[in-house]
């Protein structure tokens, strides 16, 4: 912001950017003196009563699955300058999630919207029809919403620097999150994740709109193959059959080792520092509910349509 002003008043002003640069780095300098105060265990978790009662059952659904809880605890070592309330909420029909000086807003108008998509029907081991556990495509989601508000939370926090489009590098932060559980959870979190972007994926023919395009997320199918490049990118054998069926056409995946090796080097570089090493050790790399567990039936009285 501090910048901003200064190449306004450079305009009017004449002021020049060596001055307004020197004062920058003094507010980093009293920045990085205020984290040294910087604490683990800072995140806090509340599950807001529902607005309206067509949201009752799922938000029973949520404290069962703990949802806030574990994505608490994936995130308590994080070293924070002040406390972080993840928080679920009811938002008048508004389908979102954001986050706001110190707060992650989830609405259970969003956690509805992906819990329409679960399919309904599996086999005894748990897959449905189409490849994808039900519980997958309704955790795998959810965590990655969270973890991607999570990502604007530690830039602004963190004081991370962005250098392009901070709702992709949300993204980023949020696979590469997803990608450090333990293999057979970190194939569930990309599958359910990647599922419920997949309706962005129709024929080539499809129209997308200018205003979809202007806008400042990347479309559901764009989100769809970034989420599949970083997976593959990290770890080519565990997710080999992306490619091999075509999910993630082979153009895109002779250079996802290096996407993934990007996101690793900004992560380390400027997330790790932060990042309390003991505890983080201490975290169990196995957090997702059993594969045959089938989520309850979501009620048919609710409408919530996709966000925008
Ligand atoms: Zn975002």
């Amino acid at each position: 912001m501090l910048m901003k002003l200064c190449i306004a008043a450079a305009v009017a002003l004449g002021c020049t950017l060596a001055v307004p640069g020197a004062s920058f780095a003094q507010g980093d300098k009293d920045k990085s003196a205020a984290s040294t105060a910087a604490e683990p265990n800072r995140v806090d978790v509340e599950y807001a009563p529902p607005k309206s009662s067509a949201h009752d059952a799922l938000y029973r659904l949520v404290q069962e699955l703990n949802l806030l809880e574990k994505t608490r605890d994936l995130l308590a070592p994080l070293r924070l300058p002040r406390r972080l309330l993840l928080t679920t909420t009811g938002c008048d029909g508004e389908v979102n999630a954001w986050y706001d000086d110190g707060v992650i807003t989830v609405c259970y108008e969003y956690l509805d919207w992906v819990w329409q998509s679960v399919p309904q029907q599996a086999t005894p081991d748990g897959i449905a029809p189409d490849g994808i556990a039900p519980i997958d495509a309704l955790v795998g989601p959810i965590y990655q919403i969270i973890l991607h508000e999570a990502g604007h939370a530690m830039f602004d926090l963190l004081n991370i620097p962005i250098f392009g489009n901070e709702e992709n590098d949300a993204d980023q932060f949020s696979a590469f999150f997803l990608l450090q559980a333990g293999k057979e959870d970190a194939r569930r979190l990309i599958g359910g994740a990647a599922y419920q972007y997949r309706s962005g994926v129709q024929s080539a023919n499809q129209n997308i709109t200018t205003k979809r395009l202007a806008d400042v997320h990347a479309t559901m199918g764009q989100r769809f193959f970034n989420i599949l490049c970083l997976a593959y990118g990290a770890n080519d054998e565990l997710f080999k059959d992306i490619v091999a069926n075509g999910d993630l056409p082979k153009e895109r995946a002779e250079d996802c080792s290096d996407e993934y090796a990007h996101v690793a080097y900004a992560f380390n570089t400027l997330i790790g520092p932060h990042i309390d090493r003991e505890l983080a050790a201490k975290l169990h790399k196995s957090w997702l509910p059993p594969i045959n567990s089938q989520p309850p039936h979501r009620p048919a009285a609710l409408g919530t349509r996709a966000p925008n």
